[in-house]
């Protein structure tokens, strides 16, 4: 090899070496200089992120033009819940689960953002976790950072979903607003400033107003000019100028609708409405019409007076009371009676002004039919405002409701004092009569029977051919009644003078009812009385009263019984070991609703002619009146057509 080749090779060896350091002095050098850049844009970015975005209450990134996020401020970091390690340097699309992986995300940022270089509050819906919707807010703008020659993206990704919610359900609640505004058939409308203009009015008002639809816009006196003189403007002012609300109930206003003036009922709200500030800016009217039920309520009203009117003007003594009997309204004639104004006698127990022998019996009775629901009629004495106690006639009613629920007692108090002195004087006077009566009565039957004995046996006619005996026992038998009635008529004045007294005595009840049968069987030869002694009883009682008692009622049987000719009496020891006698007859019997009538004095059964049947109708009340005395009970069993029982029952001792 010549010593020139070796040279060259070496020459050449010796500009690669150079070549080579230059190479890695080129490289250190490019090195250093993109050491530089960064740091400066780190420090750019810090000089940002310490003046700016890291305080910025926002979510911000920058991201390069690779969409490299360079940085994320602390908001971001926040919302996002990310580190900032998670974010730095890292694409946007790979943050975190990728949750900016988003197509439309894309676009905007690889296409929109180049050409237009800044984009605003742009809306996305994306998919979120669990496929519920998610409303994402973008602002992007291009931004240039000194000492780069870079271009970086500033980012603000914001999540409006809860304001998108708020604001679809502020918009649907307004859209409901408006439908319930305008469907309702509340009368509704808005009146704005002092001259309460017509801001809004819904369909319903718009028609009650009667002028057209053309009503917004105009003040409301323009529209209603009748208004004015009925108070409703002032009303209006009072309300705006106030900020105290109006509400009224079935107030009348007339409208002029055509000419024709038209008066109808509200129910009446002005409410201010306020600015956000407080300030007054209108008045709102929400009205109902109320137009029927203020005319019902006051023809109802109008009823009632007349009502109250009327039970004032009666001379009855009208109250009614509630279901546990305390009294809610007496009438003028009770407040009369007893001198005293109707809260006074309100609050006065209605048992204090009742005799009181009267008390036990009253509340007992009162007690048994608001128990019962019945209707009670009852005689009462009552004291009046001088001091007496009056005879009353109460008849107590329950009042009910639709549903056939009792609700109160009507009760109406009628005096009967002057009736029941009348009935007393009658009653004096009955006794006295027959008292006198009965002497002469006896003593006529006294020689009836002297006569009687003195004819000779055989002797029928007299030498007129006149028939003297059959005659004789004729008006024996007419005087025997005769002196039965007469000792009816003293004992019913006894019982009203409370002057039955008993005469007890030990005997046996089956004796006296043997006794009884035989006499009767000789009036009554043609009827077959039997009687069962079921048991032997023995009571302590007034021989006589119950001995009239037993003739009472065989002598009903008998004289009820036309076309059947038997009787039937049994004496047994009830199961509850008391005495009873039942006497049974096959005649007209007594229809139900009699069967309770027929104790009462005087009571007959109309329809049983009184000259088929004769009677006074006390023997009943006689004989009930002295069983009740002996602590027993009468009762009755009885169908028409075919017969009764009548059973009395005494207690054994
Ligand atoms: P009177 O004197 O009218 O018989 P009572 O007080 O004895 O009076 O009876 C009252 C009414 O009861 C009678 O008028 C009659 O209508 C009815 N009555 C009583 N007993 C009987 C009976 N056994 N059968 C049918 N009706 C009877």
């Amino acid at each position: 090899m010549s010593m020139d080749k070796e040279m060259r090779i070496k020459q050449l060896e010796e500009d690669l070496q150079r070549a080579r350091e230059k190479i890695d002095e080129l490289e250190t050098a490019n090195i250093k200089f993109e050491a530089k850049t960064n740091r400066s844009l780190s420090n750019n970015i810090f000089d940002l992120k310490e003046s700016v975005i890291d305080n910025i209450h926002h979510p911000l990134v920058i991201l390069d033009d690779k969409l490299k996020v360079v940085f994320a401020n602390k908001y971001f970091l926040k919302t996002f819940k990310i580190s900032s390690e998670e974010v730095q340097d890292t694409l946007i699309y790979e943050v975190k689960a990728a949750q900016w992986d988003i197509p439309q995300l894309k676009t905007v940022l690889e296409t929109i953002l180049p050409s237009n270089s800044r984009m605003t509050n742009f809306e996305m819906q994306v998919e979120g976790n669990g496929g519920t919707e998610k409303h994402l807010l973008l602002n992007a703008s291009e931004i240039q950072l000194s000492g780069t020659d870079s271009n970086f993206i500033l980012l603000s990704i914001e999540n409006i979903t809860k304001r998108k919610i708020a604001q679809n359900n502020l918009k649907k609640s307004q859209q409901q607003f408006r439908d319930l505004f305008y469907s309702t058939t509340s009368l509704i409308a808005i009146f704005h400033g002092p001259d309460h203009v017509v801001d809004m009015a819904n369909d319903a008002i718009v028609k009650v107003w009667g002028k057209g639809k053309e009503v917004i816009g105009k003040p409301i006196v323009e529209i209603l000019p009748e208004i004015e003189d009925q108070g409703l403007v002032d009303l209006l002012n009072r309300v705006y100028s106030t900020g105290e609300p109006f509400h009224a109930v079935e107030k009348p206003i007339a409208f002029n609708i055509d000419g024709v003036i038209e008066e109808r009922y509200f129910d009446i709200l002005y409410q201010p409405q306020r600015d956000s500030n407080g300030n007054i800016i209108g008045v709102a009217n929400i009205s109902s019409d109320v137009t029927k039920q203020a005319l019902l309520n006051e023809q109802i009203k109008k009823s009632e007076t007349d009502f109250r009117q009327l039970v004032n003007f009666m001379p009855h003594k009208i109250s009614i009371a509630g279901l546990d009997s305390k009294v809610k309204f007496y009438n003028q004639s009770w407040l009369d009676y007893v001198g005293l104004n109707l809260k006074e006698f309100l609050e006065r127990p209605w048992l204090d002004i009742i005799h009181p022998e009267d008390k036990e019996r009253i509340s007992k009775e009162v007690a048994q039919h608001l128990s019962n629901g019945e209707s009670l009629e009852t005689e009462i004495r009552l004291l009046n405002k001088k001091g007496d106690y009056l005879w009353h006639l109460c008849r107590s009613n329950p009042l009910k409701d639709v549903d056939g629920k009792i609700y109160s007692w009507l009760t109406s108090s009628t005096e009967i004092q002057k009736l029941k002195d009348d009935e007393k004087r009658k009653e004096s006077f009955l006794k006295l009569v027959s008292h006198e009566l009965k002497t002469p009565v006896t003593s006529i039957k006294g020689y009836i029977q002297l006569l009687q004995s003195i004819l000779p046996e055989n002797v029928e006619t007299d030498s007129k051919n006149i028939p003297v005996k059959p005659y004789l026992h004729r008006i024996e038998s007419q005087i025997e009644r005769l002196i039965r009635l007469i000792s009816e008529m003293l004992d019913l004045s006894r019982i009203e003078q409370n002057e039955l007294i008993l005469e007890l005595s030990d005997f046996q009840l089956n004796e006296q009812i043997e006794t009884v049968v035989e006499d009767l069987s000789f009036s009554y030869r043609e009827m077959q009385i039997d009687i069962n002694h079921m048991d032997q009883i023995s009571v302590n009682a007034d021989r006589e009263r119950i001995g009239q008692v037993i003739t009472n009622l065989i002598t009903n049987a008998v004289k009820y019984s036309p076309d059947a000719k038997k009787v039937s009496i049994r004496i047994f020891k009830t199961d509850e070991n008391q005495a009873a006698v039942s006497v049974k007859d096959y005649g007209i019997g007594i229809a139900l609703q009699e069967q309770q009538q027929i104790f009462k004095r005087f009571y007959r059964v109309s329809g049983n002619k009184d000259e088929t049947y004769e009677g006074f109708g006390i023997g009943l009340y006689l004989s009930n009146e002295i069983i009740e005395k002996h602590q027993g009970k009468i009762v009755v069993k009885s169908e028409p057509g075919k017969g009764s029982e009548f059973t009395f029952i005494l207690p054994l001792k």
